[in-house]
C-alpha cells in the first residue's frame, strides 16, 4: 500500500469508529464562549468529559503523533490532522481550558524536555484525560518580562522549598499539576537561573484561589506556594537553563494558536455567518449600514485565513523559524479579535447590551466583546510580540536592557534602592 493510501485507510477506520463511538455535532454546538456556569468545571462535569477522553485514547486516537513508548501512536502529523478533520464533525472531549493547555503547550513541552521517568509517569496520564496540567508562568510582578520571576526554589538536602505565588493561571482549579517557572539563582544574569517545576497542584502549602473575570467566569487562578516541598525528580529540563524550555513552551502556545487557528477558521467564502446570523436576529439583514460592516468582516476574515494558512506552511517548512513566525499569528489575533467584536456590537445596534435568555446571536456578541482582549494579552503580549518579530524575524538592534547582564540579586537589590532619578 502507498502512503496515501495507508492514509487514506486509516482516514475510513477513524470515520468509521467516530460514527460508531461519538455523537454527530449538531446544529446546537456550543459557541467559543460561553457564561460563567456553562464553563465550570465542577467535578461531575470533569468526570463525564475525562471518561470521554478514556474512550478515545483506549480506541487509540489519543496523541496519535507522540511516541508510542509514551502511550502515543508514533504516526507522522499527518494521520492526526486526518483525524482532526474526521472528528470535527462529532461531539469531542472537552476538558476546557486546562485541557487545551495540558494537550496543545504543557504536554508538548514535557515531551520535549523531561526526563524519561518523568514522561513515562506524566504523558500517559496526560493522553488518557486522567492528569491535566496548566502553566504557572506569570508572577504578580512579571508577566512580559518573564526572567524576571521572583518565585523560587531553595535548595534544602535532598529536597527543594518552594515560596512565592503565580497569577492569570488558566483552568488552576480544576487541574492536577502545574507547570511552574521559578528561580533557582540568584546569583546569575535573571535569564540563567531559572528552572522549571512540575508541581502537584493538592501537595501541602499550595492554594489555588479563583479569579472572577469581567465576562462573568472564573477560569483565572491565582496561586500561594508556602514551603511546598520537591524534589529533583519534579524538575523539566535541566537546572537553572529554565529559559531554553520557556522558549519551547512560548514556540506552542504561539504557533498552536496559529495552527489550530488556520484550521478552525471557516472557510471565508462562506460570509461571516456569525455576524449575518447576529443581523437577522435584530432585523438589519437589509440594512445598508449593517451590509457594510459585515462585508468589512469578512475581508479581515479572508485575509486573516489566508495568514494563517501560509504562517503553518512556513513553520512546518522551517522549524527553526517557527516561534518567530508564530508571533505573527499571535499578533494578528490581538489586533483583530476586538476590531472583529467591535463590528458584531455595531451591527447588534443595542441587541447586544440586553437579551433574552436563550437568544444567543446577542449573548455572543456581548461576550465577543468582552473576551476581545484575551489574545492581545495571554502568552505575550501584541507589544511583545511586536519586539519578537523586529527582534527575531527583521534582525532589528534589541530594546536597550540594563538586567540582562548583572547577576538578579543586584537588579532586585538597585531596584529597591532606586532615587527614581534616571541616567
Ligand atoms: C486569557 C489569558 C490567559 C492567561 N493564561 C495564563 C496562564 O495560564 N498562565 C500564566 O502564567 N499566565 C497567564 N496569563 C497571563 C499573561 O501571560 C500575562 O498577563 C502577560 O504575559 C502580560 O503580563 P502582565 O499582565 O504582567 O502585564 P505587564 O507585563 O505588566 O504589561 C503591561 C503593559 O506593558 C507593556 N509592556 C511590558 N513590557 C514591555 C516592553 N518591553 N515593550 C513594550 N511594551 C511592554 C505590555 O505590552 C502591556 O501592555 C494569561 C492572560 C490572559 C489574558
Amino acid at each position: 500500500m502507498s502512503e496515501a493510501e495507508k492514509l487514506a485507510d486509516y482516514r475510513a477506520r477513524a470515520r468509521a469508529w467516530l460514527e460508531a463511538n461519538m455523537e454527530p455535532l449538531g446544529p446546537t454546538a456550543k459557541s467559543r464562549f460561553s457564561f460563567a456556569e456553562d464553563d465550570d468545571f465542577t467535578p461531575e462535569r470533569l468526570a463525564e468529559q475525562q471518561a470521554l477522553q478514556r474512550k478515545v485514547y483506549d480506541a487509540g486516537y489519543a496523541g496519535i503523533s507522540w511516541p508510542a513508548e509514551y502511550g502515543g501512536q508514533g504516526l507522522p502529523k499527518a494521520y492526526e490532522r486526518a483525524f482532526e478533520q474526521e472528528a470535527a464533525h462529532f461531539v469531542m472531549p472537552n476538558l476546557g481550558i486546562a485541557g487545551g493547555t495540558t494537550m496543545g503547550v504543557c504536554g508538548r513541552t514535557i515531551l520535549a524536555h523531561g526526563s524519561p521517568e518523568l514522561l513515562r509517569t506524566h504523558i500517559p496520564r496526560v493522553l488518557s484525560g486522567e492528569e491535566l496540567i496548566v502553566q504557572l508562568f506569570s508572577d504578580p510582578e512579571a508577566g512580559s518580562d518573564l526572567a524576571g520571576v521572583r518565585t523560587q526554589a531553595v535548595r534544602d538536602g535532598d529536597r527543594w522549598v518552594l515560596n512565592g505565588s503565580k497569577i492569570w493561571t488558566s483552568g488552576a482549579y480544576y487541574a492536577n499539576y502545574g507547570m511552574c517557572l521559578v528561580r533557582t539563582n540568584w546569583d546569575v544574569p535573571k535569564h540563567r537561573g531559572l528552572t522549571w517545576f512540575l508541581v502537584p497542584l493538592d501537595a501541602p502549602g499550595v492554594t489555588v484561589q479563583r479569579i472572577k473575570q469581567i465576562n462573568g467566569n472564573a477560569e483565572f487562578c491565582t496561586e500561594f506556594f508556602d514551603d511546598v516541598e520537591l524534589t529533583d525528580a519534579d524538575i523539566i529540563g535541566e537546572l537553572d537553563n529554565g529559559w531554553t524550555v520557556a522558549q519551547t513552551m512560548l514556540m506552542f502556545e504561539r504557533g498552536g494558536g496559529g495552527e489550530a487557528a488556520a484550521m478552525s477558521s471557516p472557510d471565508p467564502r462562506d460570509i461571516a455567518p456569525d455576524l449575518r446570523e447576529l443581523a437577522a436576529a435584530v432585523g438589519r439583514l437589509d440594512d445598508p449600514q449593517a451590509r457594510r460592516l459585515i462585508t468589512t468582516a469578512h475581508v479581515d476574515d479572508v485575509v486573516r485565513h489566508h495568514l494563517s494558512r501560509r504562517l503553518v506552511g512556513l513553520m512546518r517548512s522551517d522549524s527553526r523559524q517557527a516561534g518567530a513566525l508564530a508571533s505573527y499569528g499571535k499578533l494578528a489575533s490581538g489586533v483583530y479579535d476586538p476590531i472583529r467584536a467591535n463590528l458584531a456590537l455595531e451591527i447588534a445596534d443595542g441587541g447586544a447590551s440586553t437579551w433574552q435568555h436563550g437568544d444567543s446571536p446577542g449573548a455572543h456578541a456581548a461576550t465577543d466583546l468582552l473576551n476581545c482582549r484575551f489574545m492581545a494579552i495571554a502568552g505575550g503580549t501584541v507589544e511583545m510580540q511586536r519586539n519578537s518579530i523586529g527582534e527575531r524575524v527583521l534582525g532589528l538592534p534589541r530594546e536597550p536592557s540594563f538586567d540582562s547582564e548583572r547577576p538578579f540579586r543586584e537588579v532586585v537589590r538597585a531596584a529597591m534602592n532606586w532615587s527614581g532619578k534616571v541616567g
